[in-house]
């Protein structure tokens, strides 16, 4: 079990700003920007190449969250980026977005 199920299940803590049926939001412990929110599909799986087919409307239910989330915080820019594997620093082996906001972003991912 990851650290993000076990969030889910609200075994451990986290500063939750979003959560409906599918999908859970809460602050990153360790932001790299003022506003840095992890959004989560409460299914597990481990990274985006492995979401099935028939699960790729929890990614737009993400993107939902993403929406309601720069709503309700009245965020009007943000970035959302998702790490695929080591290689791309994934760390923690269940999908989610990282949404980034509050600070002018650099105009480079690497
Ligand atoms: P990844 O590199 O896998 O895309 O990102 C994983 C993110 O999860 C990192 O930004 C890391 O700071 C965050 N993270 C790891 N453990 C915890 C935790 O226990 N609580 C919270 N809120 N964030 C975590």
């Amino acid at each position: 079990m990851t650290i993000f199920e076990k969030i889910i299940n609200k075994e451990i803590p986290a500063d939750i700003v979003y959560e409906d049926d599918n999908v859970i939001a809460f602050r990153d412990i360790q932001p790299q920007a003022p506003i840095h929110i992890l959004i989560v599909p409460k299914k597990p799986i481990a990274t985006i190449q492995e979401v099935p087919a028939e699960d790729l409307w929890l990614i737009a239910e993400m993107v939902k969250a993403a929406q309601k989330i720069a709503d309700k915080l009245q965020i009007d820019g943000y970035r959302l980026v998702i790490n695929n594997g080591k290689i791309a620093t994934q760390a923690v082996f269940h999908v989610h977005m990282h949404m980034l906001a509050g600070r002018q972003l650099s105009g480079t991912l690497g």
